[in-house]
């Protein structure tokens, strides 16, 4: 690929395929051209771009011809599987590509020119979901100043989804920065809950909510639109809790309410526990149901109710992950799925021109688009792989 607006000190320009000279946006204008905040709308045609494509695929079932919308990116995360960034693996070890920057050795974090020269190879994206598996993407020093980059490159909608614990240190420049959404993961409503369902300190229950009601407070004095989203986690003895979630993330006067589905999160992907909810449950339903039907209906918040899960989901076929997006690490390690280190494959790597295309993304779309196939054990666990009710 050649890289013209960011090429990176140490890939060489004849390893990389990919080209940016298709791209409208990139070919047409400097970074510096690009207004921030730019509307979804904007985005429409990438959508249906990419509603056709997707369908089109299932049907042939061969290699889309396009490129991934989504990003997943954990800018201080690195693939265990793949050891540290201050060695080099050994099946690599003789890959002239596989050198890591001094800096990313030494901070263990992806840095700015790292994120431009990612995203030259990423030219279609509309979203970024910057986020962590180990640690949060507030430990990255750069993160804000990667968020206006790709807001001025072509307005790209950025999410972050942190443990809110390091919010303070990092206020001003959060507000300052075109981020749309940040996910605050305060997992209950209540100390205990907080620390039942986490395994986190009970103490940390307090200085989490006060960030919350802080960064509430300070967005709202400078009327900065960011959204402010609270994550909460329902397991089988909590899930009665959830009128109460609602009131309770209403008087913080946040924007919305994710509550997600208790399963064990995993290197090799979600499992389902004894206190994961499925829809066979009595009563667990109607109960939803009702919910949606009365606080959910009538808040002014943004809710989403907890996905229940089947318990039998081998024949479960709805996840578009590999149809649609990538995740990357702070390596430059690609993984077709954002919720497990998917990277056996010596096409791993952001910058190789079949990245989207490689083994690892075609067998998991074979799983996808064939009914034969063996649903993976992590997409017979995940809420991703259940239909939309
Ligand atoms: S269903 Fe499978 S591929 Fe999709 S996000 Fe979940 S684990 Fe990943």
């Amino acid at each position: 690929m050649k890289s013209e607006l960011h090429p990176h000190p140490e890939i060489p320009a004849q390893t990389l395929a990919r080209t940016t000279d298709k791209h409208p946006v990139l070919s047409a204008a400097t970074p510096k051209e690009r207004t921030p905040r730019l509307s979804w709308l904007h985005q429409i045609p990438q959508r249906l771009k990419l509603a056709l494509q997707s369908l089109q695929f299932r049907q042939a079932q061969s290699a889309p011809n396009y490129e991934p919308l989504h990003l997943y990116l954990s800018p201080a995360d690195l693939n265990p599987q793949l050891g540290t960034a201050t060695t080099t693996p050994k099946r690599y070890a003789t890959n002239p590509v596989n050198t890591f920057s001094k800096r990313l050795a030494q901070t263990q974090r992806m840095d700015l020119d790292s994120f431009r020269f990612m995203l030259d190879q990423l030219p279609e994206l509309v979203s970024i979901e910057f986020f962590g598996h180990q640690h949060d993407p507030l430990e990255t020093p750069e993160l804000f100043e990667m968020m206006k980059y790709a807001a001025r490159l072509n307005g790209t909608v950025t999410t972050l989804k942190t443990h809110g614990l390091l919010l303070p240190n990092r206020w001003h420049e959060l507000l300052a920065s075109p981020l749309d959404t940040v996910v605050i993961n305060l997992i209950g409503h209540k100390p205990s809950i907080y620390s039942l369902i986490s395994g986190r300190p009970l103490n940390e229950f307090m200085p989490l909510l006060n960030n919350i009601q802080a960064l509430v407070q300070q967005r709202n004095a400078v009327h900065s639109p960011l959204k402010i989203v609270l994550r909460m986690i329902v397991d089988v003895h909590h899930v009665k809790y959830i009128p109460e979630m609602i009131q309770f993330a209403e008087s913080l006067g946040v924007e919305g309410l994710q509550l997600d589905n208790f399963v064990k999160m995993t290197p090799t992907g979600p499992i389902k526990t004894d206190r994961t909810l499925y829809r066979d449950h009595p009563g667990f339903v109607e109960f939803l149901q009702q919910i949606q039907d009365t606080q959910v209906s009538s808040s002014r918040l943004q809710i989403t109710l907890p996905v229940l899960l089947n318990r039998d989901m081998a024949t479960h076929r709805y996840c578009e992950e590999a149809f649609t997006t990538i995740s990357v690490d702070a390596q430059f390690n690609v993984s077709a799925c954002s919720q497990q280190y998917l990277s056996a494959d010596p096409i791993h790597k952001i910058w190789h021109s079949q990245a989207f295309n490689s083994v690892m993304y075609q067998n998991l779309r074979t799983h996808f688009s064939t009914p034969k196939s063996t649903v993976p054990l992590a997409c017979q666990n995940c809420a991703k792989n259940m239909p939309c009710s």
